[in-house]
């Protein structure tokens, strides 16, 4: 954390000059002394430590100063810091104004100049004050902020990013939060430009990308070297996996992310079937440690950055990225996964990230906080969901298509949602719309038996239905189904026939695909099993064939 600091304010440099030596000396391990020969700069230097979430613990400003005077900057210094100490530097002339400030800005003290010795006259007096100040404070947040409405796509995205990143984050909501008004108020922006995202270092972000994010909190965007022998795209479970034995087993190895590592189990709130953690263990736990373990064998991790295309040349399998670029390699692994097929319903698109969610309910759980919420789905991620977000909620309704959960939950996950008070479970529903002016207001839910229909409030709706492999990216180049996802070896071979345009005297191996070099794992590839546990499996395998791949391949 930054030291707190003391802010001496006078307008002659000499004497300037004297108090911060002598602030310095006694207080310099502790405290930053900040300097200013006017009001007007030293606030403008306070608007910036505020919005850097740096504090103060103390004034010490001249009572005569030209166009502001002490009592005047002490009037608006207090509005930024209202618990710092107020200490007034007067002449015998200053006497009166001194006093009748005690009440207007609650002076704290005034001190006469000059205040040799300062053992005597000084350090007694702000040592008293500062340790009073100690002794109040609770320190600050010291990551970043996040200033918006609670129900905007925008700021929603932006949680969404630092969350799956992994980088905590304080939330202000305008509406409800003084401090988030204030804060808007001292920034460059207005409030009709939201969310505002504060650093402990630098200019605050108003409306970032996530690239623009990711710039300032250090993640890694360019590739540093031009071609790798393994490119792993997609930093889920599978491209994690992979990334960890290709780096161990000696290739040079990068893996590209779009959003954040850890892809859907990364937004899992408990996983409890994992080998290893019998009392199950979260996304983001599971993502920290294989993006640390993938980082210490030496995989380069690129996040976030899109792979938008690829191109096959000779034994050169090139992959196209957002901003442009190509990088080279000679084993290519899509990892790319799968995302939730989008609601279609009238009114979901204007609310998404306004009440709607795909996903998500880790990042929004917060704020869902004694309202009344609604699942779409019955799988074990619906269910987890329910789970976790009936922590915070009123009530949890789960909007089932089927008669029950049991074909497509596990069961440890419907004993655990039948035995929670707090969820319900409504068969046999689906959503047909959804409404609200700027956010999530209410939903039209049909009995898919009957067609009646009926509308309920709600706060918020979390969407987790079916999945949509991440393959539009290859479909120049690789084979896809009809479905999207990606075929690989036996599959690839019908009637004893190898995949059209296949050069090599060998049938695919078993998870590559219809391109020699270039592997599929993990939800992406087709009559895959969907879990962690096997896109883990899939990704380490492959690195495996990989090896025998790039042992005959021509340099
Ligand atoms: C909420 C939830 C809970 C779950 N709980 C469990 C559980 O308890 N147990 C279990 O076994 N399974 C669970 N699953 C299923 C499991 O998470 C998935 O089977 C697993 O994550 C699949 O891993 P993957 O690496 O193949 O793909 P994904 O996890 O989907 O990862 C793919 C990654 O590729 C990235 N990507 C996509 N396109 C591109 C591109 N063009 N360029 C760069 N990157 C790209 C994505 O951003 C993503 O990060 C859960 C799923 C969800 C959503």
């Amino acid at each position: 954390m930054e030291k707190p600091v003391i802010v001496a304010v006078d307008d002659e440099p000499a004497v300037l000059g004297a108090v911060a030596r002598d602030l310095r000396r006694e207080y310099g391990k502790q405290y930053r002394v900040l300097r200013a020969e006017s009001g007007t700069t030293a606030l403008e230097s306070l608007r910036r430590l505020k919005l850097r979430n740096e504090q103060a613990a103390l004034f010490l400003v001249d009572q005569r100063m030209p166009r502001m005077s002490g009592v005047e900057f002490l009037e608006e210094a207090t509005e930024l810091f209202p618990d710092a100490k107020r200490v007034l530097l007067t002449a015998y002339a200053d006497t009166e104004a001194a006093i009748q400030a005690i009440n207007e800005v609650r002076l704290d003290y005034y001190l006469m100049k000059p205040w040799d010795p300062p053992e005597e006259y000084l350090y007694p007096v702000l040592t008293d004050l500062l340790d009073d100040w100690q002794a109040q404070f609770s320190p600050p947040f010291e990551g970043i902020r996040v200033v918006g409405h609670q129900l905007s796509a925008r700021s929603h995205q932006v949680k969404d990013f630092l969350a799956r990143n992994l980088i905590p984050y304080q939330w202000l909501d305008i509406e409800i939060d003084e401090e988030a008004r204030h804060l808007v108020e001292l920034s460059p922006s207005d409030s009709s430009r939201l969310p505002l995202v504060l650093f402990p270092d630098g200019p605050p972000l108003t409306q970032p990308t996530n690239a623009q994010i990711a710039e300032r909190i250090g993640l890694r965007r360019h590739p540093g070297m031009p071609f790798y022998d393994l490119a792993i795209v997609g930093a889920g479970p599978a491209g994690l996996a992979a990334a960890v034995y290709g780096a161990s087993e000696g290739l040079s190895t990068l893996l590209v992310e779009s959003e954040a590592p850890g892809g859907q189990a990364g937004t899992s709130s408990r996983i409890e079937n994992y080998l290893g953690f019998p009392s199950g263990l979260s996304g983001g736990d599971l993502t920290r440690r294989a993006v640390a373990q993938a980082s210490r064998f030496g995989a380069e991790i690129l996040s976030p950055l899109e792979a938008t295309g690829i191109r096959v040349r000779d034994s050169y399998r090139f992959i196209t990225l957002t901003d442009g670029a190509e990088i080279s390699c000679h084993a290519l692994l899509i990892a790319t996964g799968a995302s939730y097929r989008k609601l279609d319903a009238p009114g979901v698109g204007k609310l998404t990230g306004a009440g709607v969610y795909y996903g998500a309910a880790i990042t929004e759980a917060m704020a869902c906080q004694d309202k009344d919420v609604f699942i779409v789905g019955a799988g074990n991620s619906a269910g987890q969901a329910a789970m976790y977000l009936a922590r915070y909620a009123n009530s949890v309704t789960m909007l089932v298509r089927a008669e029950s959960l049991a074909a497509s939950t596990s069961r440890y996950l419907i004993e655990q949602i039948e035995s929670h008070q707090g969820i319900r479970v409504l068969p046999r529903s689906s959503v047909v719309e959804v409404k609200g002016d700027t956010s999530l207001e209410e939903i039209t839910i049909a009995d898919v038996a009957t067609g009646d229909v009926r509308t309920m409030p709600a706060y918020a709706l979390f969407v987790f239905i079916g999945a949509v492999p991440h393959t539009e990216w290859v479909s120049d180049v690789v084979e896809r189904d009809s479905q999207g996802f990606i075929p690989t070896g036996p599959d690839l071979v019908r009637g004893g026939r190898r995949p059209k345009g296949w050069s090599l005297d060998r049938d695919p191996f078993l998870l590559e695909t219809s391109v020699p070099g270039i592997f599929a794992v993990g939800d992406v590839r087709r009559r895959s099993v969907k879990r962690i546990a096997s896109a883990v499996g899939e990704g380490s395998m492959a690195v495996q064939f990989a090896h025998q791949y790039l042992g005959r391949v021509p340099e």
